[in-house]
């Protein structure tokens, strides 16, 4: 697309959330949506400029639409004095020129006149295109109908504005409101991309019919409610289909946020029934289905996760409320409403419930809610989640616009990186790299200045003639290696990464020694690294084709990346992978691997590739020619329309590089599984000999737990012997749950210990039963009736002292029972139980606290029942302190 100088499309734009947020005005409005579908006519590199650009816009709308021109009103940038910046009065003029009548044309500030898509970047001033709803020479009722961009600063880090090497078009119609005054409506939801829905609606919830009122008119709110749903359910549909899912972060969070004001609005308002907003959805695809194919084909999907998300809404509303309830009954009439509570129900914590959401809830109930208290738990949580996010990607060097610019106006052609594509295999097994020599075009400080020699031990950045790295692309992680300048070939420049910037490869290196613009160098790509990366990538492919013979053909990859140590493996399931399905994927791969099949790689006109039954194209733009890589079949074959290759082996259009026989890949294993967002499941994969290693771990580990469960079914008398047992099935859960070992092993294991703990301590407990039960035989023997019994009790374990003190006090209900029993090295455990009707100062919880502070230790537990722990030499004093107490509380 980089030769591309005039461009016409459409974008699916949503602005819910960042710089262009229109969430909460959606619905309010008769203009707004939160997706809406934006024209756009683009020139690049100056093929147009604003004269061009104004004078086709109005040719579209007034001539080819045949837009009264009275109703059309313009608006120019008049100039921002504090910034420097003169008014626009070029597009002015221009508009004059073309006829507009002056009063018709207005300027406006930066506000409104300057667009600017992020705080740097390119940027430029705007004119705009308004239609007048209301048209009947009074005063006019504008909306914004079409923006026209004129790129031609660049905002600088530092914030100040410069001039772009070069100026382009980028100008934004909105079709709804096009649509809305194609049809002579003054509302874009009274066209028919909007009526469909908001008959199925009416029908769906049986209410009276949409009248198109806003602000107070709209009694009760319902034509807002109507707006709100038939927009949302646009975006959730056609976002959905397009792979972001409502989740809990990111874009996932602002579409769940979509889905919730849907529900709301639809719940509340209109009284819709349970499972509506799903219902909507065949009426989105049949308005859109057309011109969004991928909305027929997701379309089961779609109703799906929004139906789910509903009915998990719902659910989790009325659990908010009956714990708004539940709280309240705790509260004095003056408190405050608990923030930990509110935090627990809201978005962040664990019901999901929006906190304006909360907070109107607590108002229904005349509450109010611990503001200060949530403050701190939002603050606490931000730090929490800016220790725990993953370190930073550091971004490495860029060429930046100017730089980009001053290259292209010298006429430097793109790097010439095909030698990375140069290696061979050598009869012995082995792989062969060519090294390149190249000359150095350009050199870049840190902060991307260009310069024409660098010094000793600076850190820059390299432009090449031409180069044999593979700079990071395609989800295959950049090279690193060295470079020698010719004639000085003991010196070494690390390089440790290439990067693209618009067509160039920038080499990031630390300079030794002095190097300058024209020097001749010999580069060395680092072949370990470089032979990871392709046993990693063309793993990768076979991964992707064992996922399609095991999930079904339609199975789906949405994304992936790889560098030697692991790949990582994004791909569309409804549900996770089972055991069985992990394991035949391995299989599957292994099989391939063992074949040891030569790897085919080949440059063809994309045109070859189209309609190849099974040979994918993910979402993005390919070159043309394209590389295609196919496994086992050679590509002229693998392409060939009547040969079904692409349907029997792993072939991709890719520009990695890949071996050249699957069987240096040696083994893969699956190490590890995780839901991403609902709908997509990451892997992470492991080959060769790590793979070999993940292999033997989970062998090891699987012995550990047979040996475990052995043990277990021999069944031990001694409860000492059993809790060893329960704690070490305790470290196997944590060692599995960790270990690098297959996947489909891991869960296998899980679900055996979770067994076999369960069973572990039900022995426990039963022996501890019957051990407490003979231990408390012989209290009773010893100890006539009254009212106390203090006593020592041999055993190793507090639960089976806690349960002699529970039998005794069953037994003998009107005594009170404190028992000690003393360990190695002066360790004293403690137990008591208080008998029923005894005074009400006299709790357990202060008796065993009297007697194990008396033992310097500490003790917790009820009125009625206690324990604790303590150390003495002296066991004696500790019982008499005991007796002491009990009877001055008796
Ligand atoms: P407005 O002031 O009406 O919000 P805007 O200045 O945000 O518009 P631009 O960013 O210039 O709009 O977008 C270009 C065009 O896209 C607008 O002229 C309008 O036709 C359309 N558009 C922008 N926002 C929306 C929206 N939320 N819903 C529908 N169409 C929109
Ligand atoms: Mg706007």
């Amino acid at each position: 697309m980089a030769g591309f100088r005039r461009v016409a499309n459409s974008q699916k734009c949503v602005r819910a959330g960042g710089r262009h947020n229109d969430l909460e005005d959606v619905g309010r409005d008769l203009s707004h949506h939160t997706f809406f579908e934006m024209l756009g006519n683009w020139a690049f590199g100056g093929e147009y400029f604003k004269e061009e650009a104004c004078r086709m816009a109005w040719e579209l709308l007034t001539q080819v639409y045949g837009i009264p021109e009275d109703r059309l009103w313009v608006s120019y940038f008049g100039g921002d004095p504090k910034a420097g910046l003169d008014p626009d009065l070029e597009s002015r003029d221009i508009w004059l020129s073309l006829g507009v009548c002056a009063s018709h044309v207005l300027s406006f500030g930066p506000q409104e006149n300057f667009w600017e898509m992020g705080n740097t970047g390119p940027c430029g001033p705007c004119t705009e295109i308004h239609y007048d709803l209301a048209g009947r020479g009074g005063a006019p009722q504008l909306v914004e109908l079409w923006n026209l961009v004129f790129i031609q600063h660049n905002r600088e880090a530092d914030g100040s504005l410069q001039p772009l090497p070069q100026r382009h078009v980028d100008t934004g119609m909105g079709l709804e409101r096009l649509v809305a005054v194609l049809q002579g409506t003054h509302s874009t939801y009274d066209t028919d991309l909007f009526s469909p829905l908001l008959d199925a609606i009416q029908q769906g919830c049986g209410v009276s019919p949409y009248l198109g009122r806003v602000g107070a008119a709209d009694e009760g709110r319902t034509d807002m409610a109507y707006r709100v749903v038939a927009d949302h359910i646009r975006t959730l549909s056609v976002c959905i289909a397009d792979g972001v899912c409502p989740g809990m972060s990111g874009a996932p969070l602002v579409l769940r946020r979509i889905l919730r004001r849907a529900v709301r609005f639809s719940t509340e308002v209109l009284r819709a029934p349970p499972g509506f907003l799903g219902s909507l959805v065949p009426v989105v695809v049949e308005t859109l289905g057309d011109a969004y194919p991928e909305l027929r084909k997701h379309s089961a999907q779609i109703v799906n996760l929004v139906s789910e998300d509903e009915a998990a809404f719902l659910a989790s509303l009325q659990r908010g409320r009956h714990i708004i309830d539940q709280t309240l009954r705790r509260l004095g009439p003056s408190d405050l409403f608990p923030a930990e509570v509110a935090w627990s129900l809201s978005l962040s914590g664990n019901l999901g419930l929006p906190l304006d959401l909360v907070e109107l809830m607590l108002e229904e109930k005349g509450v109010q809610l611990d503001s200060a208290g949530l403050a701190r738990l939002a603050q606490e949580e931000t730090q929490h989640r800016s220790r725990q996010a993953e370190p930073a990607q550091e971004r490495g060097l860029q060429l930046n616009v100017h730089a980009l610019g001053e290259l292209q106006r010298r006429g430097v052609p793109p790097t010439d990186d095909s030698p990375k594509y140069s290696y061979s295999l050598r009869p012995s097994g082995g792989y062969e790299f060519g090294t390149c020599e190249a000359q150095v075009l350009q050199l870049y400080t840190e902060d991307g200045t260009a310069v024409a020699s660098v010094g000793k031990g600076q850190r820059c950045g390299l432009l090449l003639d031409k180069t044999n790295f593979y700079a990071e692309q395609g989800g295959q992680a950049s090279d690193r290696g060295y470079l020698v300048r010719v004639g000085q070939e003991d010196v070494l420049f690390p390089v440790p990464r290439a990067q693209v910037c618009g067509g160039f490869i920038l080499h990031e290196a630390v300079a030794p020694e002095g190097l300058k613009v024209g020097d001749q160098v010999q580069l060395h790509v680092d072949e370990a690294w470089r032979l990871g990366c392709m046993e990693k990538h063309t793993a990768t492919h076979l991964l992707n084709w064992a996922l399609r013979q095991t999930l079904g053909p339609g199975t789906e990859q949405q994304g992936s990346h790889l560098n030697p140590e692991r790949l990582r493996f994004d791909v569309a399931t409804q549900a996770p992978l089972t055991p069985e399905q992990l394991r035949a994927v391995e299989g599957t791969v292994q099989e391939a691997v063992g074949q040891d099949e030569a790897v085919y790689m080949e440059e063809v006109a994309l045109a070859r590739t189209a309609h190849v039954p099974g040979l994918r194209f993910l979402d993005e733009v390919y070159p043309d020619p394209v590389r295609v890589v196919s496994v086992g079949v050679p590509v002229a074959e693998a392409l060939d329309l009547a040969s079904q290759a692409a349907l029997q082996t792993s072939v991709e259009l890719c520009c990695g590089t890949h071996l050249l026989r699957t069987g240096a890949v040696g083994d893969l294993v699956i190490v590890g599984e995780r839901q991403l967002s609902r709908g997509t499941t990451r892997l992470l994969a492991v080959t060769g000999e790590q793979a070999q290693q993940a292999r033997e771990v989970g062998q090891a580990l699987a012995q550990e737990v047979g040996a475990a469960a052995e043990r277990l079914s021999r069944g031990s008398q001694d409860v000492v012997e059993a809790q060893r047992l329960s704690k070490d099935m305790g470290r196997l859960t944590d060692a599995v749950d960790t270990a690098v070992m297959p996947q489909w092993q891991r869960r296998e294991l899980q679900a055996t210990l979770k067994v076999l703990q369960r069973r572990a301590n039900t022995a426990i407990r039963k022996l501890e039963t019957g051990q407490a039960a003979q231990k408390t035989q012989e209290l009773l023997r010893r100890h006539s009736e009254g009212p106390l019994i203090v006593d020592t009790v041999s055993t190793e374990s507090l639960s089976v002292l806690v349960k002699v003190v529970r039998q005794l006090c069953e037994r003998a209900p009107r005594t009170s029972v404190l028992l000690l029993s003393p360990q190695p090295l002066g360790h004293v455990l403690c137990a008591c139980q208080v008998a029923q009707g005894t005074t009400p100062a006299f709790t357990a919880e202060a008796w065993a606290l009297a007697v194990c502070s008396h033992m310097g230790g500490k003790a917790w537990g009820s009125q009625v029942v206690a324990q604790g722990t303590g150390t003495t030499a002296d066991l004696e004093a500790a019982l008499r302190t005991a007796r002491a107490y009990a009877l001055n509380q008796l």
